[in-house]
């Protein structure tokens, strides 16, 4: 019998309209547990380098974690991979909401698209009934709208559905897939869901989850809802708001909006505005929020309510999750009410609420320095707010300048020329990053930036405080009760970190305890990811009640495989090794590894190039960012070493340039529509 999983993925070839149920290899799940982990091994199996982004060749996979469904809270997310338009490397983005658990009860752990629909379609999975059906009447429909009607059309409000906008259906790189209350938004998934002719998947399911020992189980999770409300009742001090507590940032229940507003980057994340933040502006955003939430959710199986529905006057509800709640307002300098209108349109449009906004910025500051012209922008508004809707709309119509921002600030950068690359100045790997530009390098965040294939500073930080605490007496009030390290040696480490002098950055934490902070960060993400448990209660906030010491138990009487610490460790480490797998075979080398010129103001050539160095050996990577033969061979993945060697992967130093046209524009150079 399986456990915690059902043992089946749906296998759907939307070319030729074929739906298999098909049985899944234990031993997968104990080498590399679910969600990410098992995405990570079939995209290695199945998609070749040779494969493009927009081919039918190219998978979709949408997968539950490996305790998705299970009662362990907070477990919930679906995992989205693919190739990725905007990267043309690995994508995988999550999604919390309600989507994957129901997938769950309907008797599968991911479903697998190939192929692309000649005609716009939905899937509809229905327990054991699984249908490909016409969407043609949903074309263009909003992707909330959407759902809505998929759920009318199928008398079944309790349906779960996972859709695109018109973003996604003319394939726009940073379109998303939108679910209840959440979104997979980063790097284009979404565009890829589109280019395959499918609108939307709607589950419903109804059977149960097999637990291997409930009673050990469930006094698990008992003790993790016992430990986040002792939590909630004892915030942590001296850190920034949305650090003091649990859950993803607590957008939606804050109007202390001073730590953002100051810190982060305003309009094409080049402003930093600090004094913004006084009474009047808290009066009118608090009263905007007030007057626009009408209450606050959470995802399923969760007391976190991180999210809210809000109906802003005039426009349908719609709900909102974290930092969106400030990109649109950011970028366009605006206000919040601005915001939340905008954000309700490309909702709908389905966009990610990172990059949209960055990209419109970027395209107003073209425009404000002659490299765009009222040729490029005919009808344009002159007011700010009007002109970012404008931006808005063509981009997800990809109509005029609209077709080309739409692939991002990287590649538009490309097309547009005449030194419009300077302006595409806050990305890593071809993607934007958030709207930050800070002073003193971090070393720690240097390491993350460079080396995070998620692409998302917030996916891989987390665990080790951002800053050092100012007195003694916080640094021992805060290790005293740290149970989740996974080495005592952190609490000194911590303990030492100073703001000035000796043990402050950029030489402390050393270089050594930066690799060891850095790898503990993104084991704990990738865990999470694999187990498809939400980062806001683990590898996110401090002090979480997921940890490495419970985890092994929760997979042990979940799952009913055998772990413990070690074993947890080793199996993250494989197929985090395998998502790096994926993308040094489609080129990715030690040159895309690198932060934003701007991002620090104070850089250390020498130190930079000594951590990414120490970095790559820590884990057991060549000078080049590839995995060695040794480390590959110590976590099993020597077909990974065979694949390499045969594609002549370790003679490549880096010299060789990696992909730089995007598939639209090769479509455009070709002369060509549909491939
Ligand atoms: S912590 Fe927040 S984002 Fe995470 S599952 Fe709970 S409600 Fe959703």
């Amino acid at each position: 019998m399986r456990y915690a999983e059902t043992g089946f993925n749906l296998e759907i070839d939307l070319s030729r309209g074929n739906i298999e149920r098909v049985e899944t290899d234990p031993r997968d799940t104990e080498l590399y547990l679910g969600g990410l982990g098992t995405n990570a091994k079939i995209l290695w199996d199945r998609v070749p380098p040779e494969v493009d982004p927009f081919s039918p060749d190219n998978l979709l996979i949408f997968a539950t974690g490996l305790l998705c469904g299970t009662p362990a809270t907070g477990c919930n997310r679906t995992i989205v991979s693919t190739i990725s338009p905007q990267t043309l490397l690995m994508a995988f983005s999550m999604m919390g909401g309600f989507w994957a658990p129901e997938l769950k009860y309907a008797g599968y752990d991911k479903v697998i698209i190939r192929g692309k629909s000649p005609d716009l379609v939905y899937l509809w999975i229905n327990n054991d009934k699984v249908e490909i059906r016409d969407a043609s009447h949903l074309q263009g429909k909003g992707a909330i709208k959407t759902a809505e009607l998929i759920q009318e059309e199928l008398k079944e409000p309790k349906a779960q559905v996972a859709s695109i906008g018109l973003a996604g259906e003319n394939r726009v790189y940073m379109a998303s897939i939108e679910q209840g209350r959440s979104s997979a938004s980063r790097l284009g998934i979404g565009a890829v869901m589109g280019d395959k002719g499918l609108k939307a998947i709607a589950v419903r399911g109804t059977k149960d989850i097999n637990i291997a020992r409930p009673a050990e189980f469930i006094g698990l999770c008992n003790e993790v809802l016992q430990y986040i409300k002792v939590r909630e009742e004892k915030p942590i001090p001296g850190v920034m708001p949305i650090l003091a507590g649990l859950g993803s940032p607590q957008e939606m229940k804050v109007h202390d909006e001073a730590w953002h507003t100051q810190n982060f980057m305003w309009g094409n994340a080049r402003t930093r505005r600090k004094d913004f933040w006084n009474k009047e502006v808290e009066e009118k955003w608090t009263e905007t929020l007030e007057n626009s939430r009408t209450r606050l959710i959470s995802c399923y199986n969760c007391p976190m309510k991180c999210g809210a529905t809000l109906s802003v006057p005039g426009l349908p509800t719609y709900m909102m999750k974290c930092f969106s709640k400030l990109t649109y307002t950011m970028a366009a300098y605006s206000d919040l009410d601005f915001g939340f209108r905008i954000a309700q349109r490309a909702t709908e449009y389905g966009v990610d609420g990172f990059s949209t906004p960055q990209v419109m910025a970027f395209a107003i500051e073209l425009y404000e320095n002659g490299i765009l012209t009222d040729d490029d922008m005919p009808g344009m508004p002159s007011d700010n707010e009007g002109r970012f809707y404008w931006l808005l709309d063509r981009i997800v119509r990809r109509e005029g300048i609209g077709d080309v921002l739409a692939n991002g600030t990287y590649w538009a950068a490309k097309e547009i020329g005449r030194g419009a690359e300077a302006y595409a100045h806050n990305n890593i790997k071809k993607h934007e990053q958030l709207p930050l530009k800070l002073s003193m390098l971090n070393p720690v965040y240097f390491l993350m930036y460079a080396t995070g294939e998620k692409i998302n500073i917030t996916q891989i930080e987390g665990q080790f405080p951002q800053a050092p605490f100012a007195t003694m007496e916080e640094r021992e009030d805060f290790v005293k009760d740290w149970i989740q390290i996974p080495d005592e040696k952190f609490k000194q480490y911590l303990l030492d970190w100073e703001f000035r002098g000796e043990h402050s950055n950029p030489y402390y934490p050393t270089v050594q305890m930066s690799c060891e902070i850095v790898d503990w960060q993104e084991t704990m993400h990738y865990i999470d990811d694999a187990l498809g448990m939400c980062a806001g209660l683990s590898s996110f906030p401090l002090k979480p009640p997921y940890h490495i010491h419970n985890y092994p138990k929760f997979i042990s009487s979940g799952a009913g495989i055998d772990m413990d610490e070690a074993k947890l460790w080793k199996a993250a480490k494989r197929y985090r090794t395998l998502v790096r797998a994926n993308n040094i075979r489609r080129g990715m080398r030690r040159k895309d590894e690198k932060p934003p010129e701007n991002h620090w103001k104070k850089r250390f050539p020498d130190l930079e190039k000594e951590l990414l160095d120490t970095y790559y050996k820590f884990k057991g990577w060549n000078t080049q960012g590839i995995p060695t033969k040794e480390s590959l061979n110590e976590l099993g993945l020597d077909y990974v070493f065979e694949d390499f060697e045969k594609r002549g992967v370790y003679s490549d130093n880096g010299d060789t340039p990696s992909k730089e046209t995007s598939e639209e524009n090769e479509k455009k150079q070709s002369g060509g529509s549909e491939p």
